[in-house]
C-alpha cells in the first residue's frame, strides 16, 4: 500500500519536533500536526519561560546580598507586564525558529487537531492522511482536582499570562512546578502560601536531600501550609479578586490568585477516535515497549504521554532513539539510567543516579558521604542559605551510584557529574579529581570520610 507519508507525528513538542526533523534527515517523508504552538510545553508554558521568570526573581536576592559587599543597590519597582510580555516575545521568536527548523528539514507542518481514525490513518481538518508509521507525542496537560470553585483557580499554563501580578498567591502542590513558582513569586515580591498535602516537598528525590531542600526553600518567606487537603474555592464578597481556598479540615487560606500545580495528565483521549484507544496505565499514559510501540500496530508514542520521567531531555533522547531504531537499523533501547534532573527552586535541587533509599532497595550496600556548609558568597552577604551535597557509593565496587545537591547552581554543577556517573566513575576517581578552587562543586571531590 502506498502511504501519503512515511511518518506522521501528532504533537510538535520536544519529542515530536525532534523525531520529525531527524526522520526527515534520514530521507523520510514526514508531516507533523500541531493544534496549538510549536515547541510544546517546554518552550511555551514550561521550562523556557519558567527559567526566564526564575532569573527575574533572583534580582531581589542579589540586591539584598550586595549590601554585605558594600554594594548598595535599590530595588525600585517590579513591572509584571514588562516581564510577561518580554517573555512572550522571546517565546514567539523561538516558535519561529522551530517552524524554520521543521521547514528546512523538509517536514510538512499541518496546523490542526490530529486524530488516529483507523490503521495508518489520521484525520486533521476533515482531511485524511495515511502514514506507514504514526507517532503520538501529544504530551500532557495540567490537572486541577475536581473541587467546587476550581474554575476560579489557574493552572501552570495560565500562570505565564496573568493579567495582573498577585499580591498574595496560594500555590497548591509540592512537586517541581509548585516549588519553582513559590520561589518565583516570592522573589518577585508577592506573598506566597504553599499548600502541600503531605507536608513534604519534592516526592521521589533522595529523602535527606529533599528534606534539606525544603528547609532551604522555606527560608524565602514562604508561608508553608502542611498536611491540608483542598476541598473548595470560593470568591469572597467585598474584596475585588479575593479568593478563599477551603480545606477538608475546615481551615482556609485567602489570596488573590490560586495556582494548582498538582500534576499533569497525559493528552491521550483526543488523539484517537472512539474505540481505538491503545493500552494505557491507570494514570492514562499510553503503554509502550522499548521500541516505543503502543498496542496498536504502526502507532508509536513517547514523551510525557507515556509513563516515566517527564523531562524535555528524556523526550528528545527518546526521539533520537526512535529514529535510530526505525530508520538507521540500530536496535539499542533507550537508556533510562542516570538521568540527571534539576528543580529550579531557590535554592536549586539537582540529582543524578540513585537515591540512598533506591540504592538500598536495589540491594546495594552503601556508604554515604555528605557535606553541609555555608557557601563562600554567603559569608559576606549574610544570606542564611546553606548548601548540601551527598554521594551514594556502592561499598562493594566503590562505584558512585548517586549524586545529590541543594544549593546555588546545583543544576549546572550536576550536569558534569552526570557524565561521571554515566562513565561508571568510582569514589576513588572522584577522590583523585582535582577540585576547582574556590568553588562549591569542589566539595564533591574532597569528601574524604563517610558520614555513615
Ligand atoms: P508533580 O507530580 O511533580 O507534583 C504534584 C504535586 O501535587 C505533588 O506534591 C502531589 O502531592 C500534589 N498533588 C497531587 N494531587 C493533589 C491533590 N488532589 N490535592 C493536593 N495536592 C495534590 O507535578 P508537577 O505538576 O509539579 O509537575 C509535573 C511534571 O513536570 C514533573 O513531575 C516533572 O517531571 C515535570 N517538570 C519538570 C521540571 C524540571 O525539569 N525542572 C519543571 C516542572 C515540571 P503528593 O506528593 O502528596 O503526591
Amino acid at each position: 500500500m502506498a502511504f501519503d507519508f512515511d511518518l506522521i507525528v501528532i504533537g510538535a513538542g520536544s519529542a515530536g519536533v525532534r523525531a520529525s526533523r531527524m526522520a526527515a534527515a534520514q530521507g523520510k517523508k514526514v508531516a507533523v500536526i500541531e493544534e496549538r504552538y510549536l515547541g510544546g510545553t517546554c518552550v511555551n508554558v514550561g521550562c523556557v519561560p519558567k527559567k526566564l521568570f526564575v532569573y527575574a526573581s533572583e534580582f531581589r536576592h542579589q540586591v539584598e546580598d550586595g549590601r554585605g559587599f558594600g554594594v548598595d543597590m535599590q530595588l525600585n519597582s517590579f513591572d509584571w507586564p514588562t516581564l510577561r510580555d518580554n517573555k512572550t516575545k522571546e517565546i514567539q521568536r523561538l516558535n519561529g525558529i522551530y517552524a524554520n527548523l521543521l521547514k528546512n528539514s523538509g517536514v510538512q507542518i499541518i496546523e490542526g487537531h490530529g486524530r488516529v481514525v483507523a490503521a495508518n490513518t489520521i484525520e486533521v481538518n476533515q482531511q485524511h492522511f495515511t502514514a506507514r508509521q504514526i507517532l503520538i507525542a501529544t504530551g500532557g496537560w495540567p490537572d486541577i482536582p475536581d473541587i467546587p470553585g476550581r474554575e476560579l483557580c489557574i493552572d501552570s499554563n495560565q500562570v505565564f499570562f496573568l493579567e495582573r501580578f498577585p499580591r498574595h498567591i496560594v500555590i497548591v502542590g509540592g512537586g517541581y512546578i509548585a516549588v519553582e513558582f513559590a520561589g518565583i513569586f516570592a522573589g518577585l515580591g508577592a506573598k506566597v502560601s504553599l499548600v502541600c498535602r503531605s507536608g513534604k516537598l519534592l516526592k521521589g528525590f533522595d529523602e535527606e536531600t529533599r528534606a534539606y531542600a525544603q528547609q532551604e526553600i522555606l527560608k524565602n518567606s514562604i508561608d508553608f501550609i502542611a498536611s491540608e487537603q483542598p476541598a473548595a474555592v470560593r470568591g469572597l464578597n467585598g474584596a475585588e479578586g479575593e479568593l478563599r481556598l477551603e480545606f477538608t479540615s475546615g481551615a482556609h487560606v485567602d489570596g488573590d490568585c490560586i495556582l494548582f500545580a498538582t500534576g499533569r495528565k497525559p493528552n491521550v483521549q483526543g488523539a484517537f477516535a472512539d474505540g481505538l484507544l491503545p493500552a494505557m496505565d491507570n494514570e492514562g499514559h499510553l503503554l509502550v515497549n522499548d521500541r516505543f510501540e503502543t498496542s496498536m500496530p504502526g502507532v508509536f508514542a513517547m514523551g510525557d504521554i507515556t509513563p516515566g520521567l517527564k523531562l524535555t531531555p528524556v523526550a528528545l533522547a527518546e526521539a533520537m532513539c526512535f529514529v535510530r531504531q526505525q530508520y538507521q537499523g540500530v536496535d539499542t533501547p533507550m537508556d533510562y539510567a542516570n538521568i540527571p534532573t534539576a528543580v529550579f527552586s531557590q535554592p536549586e535541587l539537582a540529582s543524578v543516579g540513585l537515591s540512598e533509599e533506591a540504592a538500598r532497595d536495589e540491594g546495594f550496600q552503601v556508604s554515604i558521604f555528605t557535606s553541609e556548609f555555608r557557601a563562600l558568597k554567603n559569608t559576606l552577604s549574610g544570606n542564611a542559605g546553606r548548601t548540601f551535597m551527598k554521594l551514594v557509593v556502592d561499598k562493594n565496587t566503590d562505584r558512585v551510584l548517586g549524586v545529590h545537591m541543594v544549593g546555588e547552581h546545583a543544576g549546572e554543577i550536576l550536569q558534569g557529574f552526570a557524565v561521571a556517573l554515566k562513565a561508571g566513575a568510582t569514589k576513588a576517581v572522584f577522590d583523585s579529581t582535582i577540585g576547582i578552587h574556590p568553588s562549591a562543586a569542589e566539595e564533591f571531590v574532597t569528601m574524604r570520610t563517610a558520614t555513615r
